[in-house]
């Protein structure tokens, strides 16, 4: 089974958690301007360059079921926030989810994979063991109780156990990270 993360950059939702002024941070708003200068048609030949190589990436590794965090809360959030920005804002948000959640459903289905949306709050917070949450701006999460995590591994493994489960707890499941890199 698949534990990992559509290799989508979301990039609204990675900056939504790094430390504002950050050197993690404005490198995301570094791509998010770049994203911005992009016309139309490139950021959609972007996004089925980007959809395909996951959905290849799937298919050779025989992967059944992709679970999809769905960031709709933050996206919320975000449209609030920035008023002023709102256009903007949109134009970027529409691109990342919605179109992106649009090619990847179809090409997954072509080649049988299920896509799974799941609620994703909360997971990139929460300690499965003792469920205390608790924000992070390294790249460990580290809970008093002990458990630790690579916050990418840990954010997986909490939405997949929502998908499983119907809630966030720690289960046994071997996990590795593998990040898409779009040249
Ligand atoms: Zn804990």
């Amino acid at each position: 089974m698949a534990i990992e993360r559509t290799g989508i950059a979301i990039l609204e939702r990675a900056q939504s958690k790094c430390k504002k002024g950050s050197r993690q941070w404005k490198k995301y708003q570094k791509a998010k301007r770049y994203v911005l200068s992009m016309s139309e048609k490139q950021l959609q030949d972007a996004l089925h360059k980007t959809t395909r190589q996951f959905v290849d990436w799937c298919v050779k590794r025989s992967v059944s079921d992709v679970q999809m965090g769905n960031p709709e809360g933050v996206q919320r959030k975000t449209r609030k926030k920035k008023k002023a920005n709102r256009k903007q804002g949109q134009r970027l948000s529409n691109w990342s989810f919605g179109k992106a959640k649009k090619y990847l459903k179809y090409k997954l289905a072509i080649q049988g994979i299920k896509l799974r949306k799941v609620d994703e709050s909360y997971t990139s917070q929460t300690c499965p063991v003792c469920k205390k949450r608790k924000k992070i701006s390294s790249r460990k999460y580290r809970c008093l109780c002990g458990y630790q995590e690579h916050r990418d591994t840990q954010g997986a493994r909490n939405i997949l156990a929502k998908s499983l489960y119907g809630d966030i707890r720690h289960f046994d499941v071997s996990t590795k990270q593998t990040y898409l890199r779009i040249a």
